[in-house]
């Protein structure tokens, strides 16, 4: 009985301990401080400018504009900005990795599906135009370059010419 209530004793020990062990190390990796989740491979950090280009967005649905909503990808309670993300509705898509880094157009709707109340109009594959052509490519591996003019076309086709370059976003680039 004594013999088994010492085994009893041992085993709550090293269960503290266990416990203390990993709330020191949930602590000192900041386990229990980050609550911001990796999206698609996007993290979210302080701005880095170190490189920093922009794709422009347009989106039309049923032949009408459909606006890409502000801070998408901006975590304000947390001050950080996912790698990908818009400030104004202006349909620039801000990409700022610390390093060179290629993304798609499917980890932007990835974070704005996941960090944005307003979500992008459809789960269906648009048609996608780039630069004024149409691409055979889908949102998953449609690539973010720099200054391209993507836009995408859900359901009825506008009766428009669609915009095929936007220069104004020079005036954003940091280099
Ligand atoms: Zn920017």
């Amino acid at each position: 009985m004594k013999k088994d209530q010492s085994k009893y004793a041992v085993i709550v020990a090293a269960a503290i301990a266990i416990g203390i062990v990993f709330v020191a190390y949930g602590l000192a990796f900041g386990i229990f401080t980050t609550s911001i989740p990796v999206i698609d491979g996007i993290i979210c950090e302080n701005e880095m400018f170190s490189y920093h280009i922009h794709a422009h967005l347009d989106i039309f649905v049923n032949e009408y504009p459909s606006p890409v909503p502000a801070a998408i990808g901006i975590v304000v309670q947390n001050h950080c900005f996912y790698w990908l993300h818009t400030h104004k509705s202006d349909g620039i898509i801000h990409i700022e990795p610390p390093t060179v880094k290629q993304f798609t157009l499917g980890q932007f709707f990835d974070v704005w599906r996941s960090s944005n109340t307003l979500s992008p109009p459809s789960q269906e594959e648009p048609i996608i135009y780039v630069n004024g052509q149409l691409a055979s490519t889908k949102l998953k591996d449609t690539p973010l370059r720099s200054h391209d003019e993507i836009v995408l076309v859900y359901g009825s086709p506008p009766f428009l010419q669609y915009p095929n370059s936007i220069n104004s976003l020079k005036v954003y680039d940091k280099f």
